[in-house]
Formats: structure tokens, C-alpha cells, sequence
């Protein structure tokens, strides 16, 4: 959809605040002003940067407010919010008490998109959205439709729905945040790959968290996709007012019953989309056509083929797309095999779901694990990969959290806790797993922690331990 195609006529003169000067809030500030719209933008932050950018929108016509993000400006007609400010904001307050609308970035975008706009495939979950938009993208575009990766995956939906670039379809990833500022978003097909404790914070709890995922389901006309293994996701399908004749399709790492894809035999299959689903199966792809085929990852393949499918893509994209995918960095990526001990790069396992997910694909495993908590605790965890373990080396500001869990529930399991952050911390981390490993094992780097104690974020840490193994690699050689 072009630009030229959205009607300025609902925002001339129209009063808006936009609140927070920050990636999502800058440029709807200023479409919302080109629309001709009265903007107003608020923010809390008062420095440097924000004083900058400010004056910037200022010579461009728009208010700027520093350092107030908390009074309503006067005359407010809508608030459009960046995703990440809490509801429990005293803006917010006074918004509900002047009747006044919040919307999000992706609200703005579903309101902003044409009338012919290309319909949304949405996907969310506590983890592994970008990995099964990227999927689904990769997939669609195997079934030849004009179609990107878009939304919480670092691609604004503002820019997409505005730009000059037509699409028959998006894969849009979407946070919790954005879907508890995203009223009236109306996916064609949705999935919510899982639910675990997450940013609980800023929900207040974990249902305020799940009913905010579970808005992405609200409306959807052909399929609600949920995870079989996690009920909490199929009970939101029940919940979800939906448009007439749109079905509840599960998705299993299991055999599939029908309205499901699932797998049998190393061959996923979908009973879902077919013609008499009570008796029939579609052969979609093989377990090794998904990139890694890490269990975890193949739910995620499941979740993108159900999507794909319910846009009416057929079987042979689905596998094409699949083995057309390459995971973004740092998700269970293959490092290196050093002294026949295979070494696995799974920075991006920040929190105990994920680490669970990655830990359950190897089999015997040297753990590196540690970092910040962000408030996490690990006994599940703990319990549940315990079987797995060789051994554990720990780094990071927390790791005394996880080797309680570990003194707990796996006490014959050896551990070594490293107690250093200095720059060369990684590759003694390293070299500590190499000593536990014994040929055949994985050394798996899936700390189930922030990095920022130690590294400037989760890519820095996976390509301290990816240059660690190579050092190592060096040394044997
Ligand atoms: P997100 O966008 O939700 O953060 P990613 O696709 O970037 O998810 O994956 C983040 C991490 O979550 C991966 O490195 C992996 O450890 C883990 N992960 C991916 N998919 C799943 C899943 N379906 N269930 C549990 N953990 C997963």
C-alpha cells in the first residue's frame, strides 16, 4: 500500500500525544503529524538524546514535552503509546478517566494499513516468535507470495503498512506488549507457541500476561493455532471470539489427531488441511528439513507450517521453505566439534523456558549457564535437565541461584563455578566444559540468563564463547 492511499480526513486537526521518543514513538509521531494531525509527544527522560531529538521534531512542527510522561496533555482526543510503557502509568489513569483511547505501534499500523492491505499472519509466545516468523516467511515465500518477516522482529509494521512495497501477505511477530495496546488487530491466522512466567512485571500477573497473548487469537477467520504440549495456549483458543467457521488447530511433536500437524515417523504431517481429516494425513516435510531439528524447533516448524497452510499454501512450500531456513545467530547454532565434543551456541536462551527447550535436544551435555536472574528460579529447570547433565559450568553475576538449584536436585552432578567476569572468563568457561566433556558430548552454551553483567548483550556473549572454541580448536590442533 502506498502512502498516498491512507485517508487524511479522520486526523486533521486530531489531538494526539504520543508518549515515549523512542524507536516506535519518533516515527509515529511524525506520520501522524503528516497526516495532519495536532502531536504532541511525551516523555519521561529528559536528557542528552532525548533533548536532540526533540528539537528535531520541534523544527518539524510537533510539541515535544520532556520530562513529564505522566500528565495528560489538555484536548487529547488519543493517546498512541510505545509498546513498552506500563498500564499502570498515571497517564494511563487519567486517559481511562478522560474516556480517552490508548493505542500501541501495531495499533497504529492495523488502523493505518489500506483497504486492501495484505492480511497478517500473527505469531507469538514466551519464546521462539522470531525464529517461527522467519519460518513462516520463508515458507510463503516458497509458495511464491510477495510476503516479510515483520513487527516485534526489528521491522516496523508503521514502515511496512506505509511503504511503497506491496505484499499478499505478512508474518508478523507481535510481543505481549504490543497486543495489550493492539485492540482491534484481527489476524487472519494466529499461533501462540507456549506460555511461561515472563515479563511478569509489567502484566502484574501471569494470567494479565496471558490474556494479553491470548489477544492475538481475537477475530481470526481461519485458524487459532495452539501448542498441544501447552494447554494454558489452547484454553486462550477457547476463550477467543472469533469470526464464524474459524477452527482450533494443534500442533504436537506427537502423532497428530485430526485438526492437528504433528509428527510420525520423522515426517511431520498435517491432519488439518485436508480433505477428510478423520482418515487422511498430508506429508509436509522431514525432521531433518528443519533447521536445527532441535525438538523445540520443530514445534516452531509445526506452528509456521500451520500458519502457512491455513493461507492455503501446499505441502511441497512447506518443505522448501523449511530447508530454505537458516536461524538467525546465536539460536543453537553449531560452533565447531573440538576433540570429538561438539560445541552448540545457544546465547539467545535468556530465560529458563528457552534453556529447558535447548537443554532437552542433547544428550549427554556440559552446561554453561549463568548471567542475570531477572528474578527467574531454576529448581524446574534443574529437575528436569538433571538426567542430562555431565556437568555444569557456571558464570555470571547469579550463578550462585542455579548452583543451589544445582546442590538440590543434581548433587552428584560435578560442577564448576567460575567466579570471574574479566574478558578472558568465557574461554576459562570453555576450556572447564572441555575438561568435564567426554567424547560424544555437547557442550551447550544456553545460560538462562540476561548477559549484560558480563557482555553488551546475548551476541556478544555467543561470539565470546564461539571465539573461545575456536582458541580451544587451536590449541588441540
Ligand atoms: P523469541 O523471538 O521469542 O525470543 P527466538 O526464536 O529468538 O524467540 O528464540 C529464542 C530462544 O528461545 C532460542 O535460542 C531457544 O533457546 C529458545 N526457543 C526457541 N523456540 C522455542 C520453543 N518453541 N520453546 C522453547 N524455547 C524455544
Amino acid at each position: 500500500m502506498g502512502s498516498r492511499q491512507v485517508s487524511t480526513r479522520d486526523w486533521q486537526g486530531k489531538r494526539v500525544t504520543v508518549a515515549g521518543l523512542g524507536v516506535s514513538g519518533i516515527p509515529a509521531a511524525r506520520v501522524l503529524h503528516g497526516l495532519g494531525a495536532v502531536v504532541t509527544v511525551v516523555n519521561d527522560g529528559d536528557d542528552d538524546r532525548a533533548r536532540a531529538q526533540a528539537a528535531q521534531l520541534e523544527a518539524e512542527g510537533i510539541t515535544v514535552r520532556l520530562g513529564d510522561g505522566a500528565t495528560l496533555p489538555e484536548g487529547t482526543e488519543l493517546i498512541v503509546t510505545a509498546p513498552g510503557w506500563k498500564p499502570d502509568k498515571p497517564l494511563f489513569a487519567a486517559a481511562a478517566a478522560a474516556g480517552v483511547e490508548v493505542w500501541g505501534d501495531v495499533e497504529l499500523a492495523w488502523r493505518l494499513r489500506g483497504p486492501d492491505a495484505a492480511p497478517w499472519l500473527a505469531v507469538t509466545g514466551t519464546n521462539g516468535k522470531t525464529t517461527t516468523v522467519q519460518m513462516l516467511a520463508s515458507i510463503l515465500k516458497a509458495a511464491g507470495l510477495r510476503t516479510a518477516a515483520v513487527g516485534n522482529i526489528g521491522v516496523s509494521l508503521l514502515d511496512v503498512v506505509l511503504g511503497e512495497e506491496t505484499y499478499d501477505v505478512l508474518a508478523v511477530e507481535l510481543s505481549s506488549y504490543q497486543l495489550h495496546w493492539a485492540p482491534s488487530l484481527r489476524a487472519h491466522s494466529a499461533a501462540v507457541l507456549n506460555l511461561a512466567p515472563d515479563h511478569l512485571d509489567w502484566h502484574g500477573s501471569m494470567e494479565a500476561y496471558a490474556a494479553d497473548k491470548g489477544r492475538i487469537y481475537e477475530g481470526n477467520t481461519v485458524a487459532c493455532v495452539y501448542n498441544v504440549a501447552d494447554p494454558a495456549t489452547e484454553k486462550l483458543v477457547e476463550n477467543a471470539d472469533v469470526e464464524e467457521g474459524c477452527r482450533a488447530i494443534g500442533f504436537t511433536l506427537g502423532a497428530p489427531g485430526p485438526s492437528m500437524l504433528g509428527v510420525v515417523d520423522g515426517i511431520l504431517v498435517d491432519r488439518a488441511f485436508v480433505e477428510n481429516r478423520q482418515k487422511n494425513a498430508q506429508e509436509l516435510a522431514h525432521v531433518d528439513d528443519v533447521n536445527p531439528p532441535a525438538p523445540h524447533n520443530i514445534a516452531n516448524a509445526l506452528a509456521a507450517a500451520a500458519l502457512a497452510r491455513a493461507f492455503g499454501v501446499e505441502p511441497r512450500a512447506v518443505r522448501d521453505g523449511l530447508r530454505d531456513f537458516r536461524p538467525d545467530a546465536h539460536r543453537v547454532a553449531y560452533v565447531d566439534e573440538v576433540g570429538e565434543v561438539t560445541y552448540i551456541d545457544d546465547s539467545k536462551a535468556t530465560n529458563t523456558h528457552a534453556a529447558e527447550a535447548s537443554l532437552a535436544a542433547f544428550e549427554p551435555v556440559v552446561w554453561i549457564a549463568g548471567g542475570l536472574a531477572k528474578g527467574a528460579t531454576f529448581d524446574e529447570l534443574v529437575q528436569k535437565a538433571a538426567e542430562r547433565l555431565r556437568g555444569v559450568v557456571l558464570i555470571g553475576a547469579d550463578r550462585a541461584l542455579i548452583a543451589d538449584a544445582l546442590a538440590r536436585h543434581a548433587p552428584e552432578v560435578p560442577v564448576v563455578d567460575l567466579d570471574r567476569n574479566d574478558t578472558g572468563a568465557m574461554l576459562a568457561a570453555v576450556r572447564e566444559a572441555a575438561r568435564l566433556a567426554e567424547p560424544g558430548d555437547t557442550v551447550l552454551l544456553a545460560p538462562a540468563c540476561a548477559s549484560m553483567d558480563m557482555f553488551a548483550n546475548y551476541n556478544k556473549r555467543g561470539d565470546a564463547f564461539a571465539d573461545a572454541v575456536r582458541e580451544l580448536a587451536a590449541e588441540s590442533a
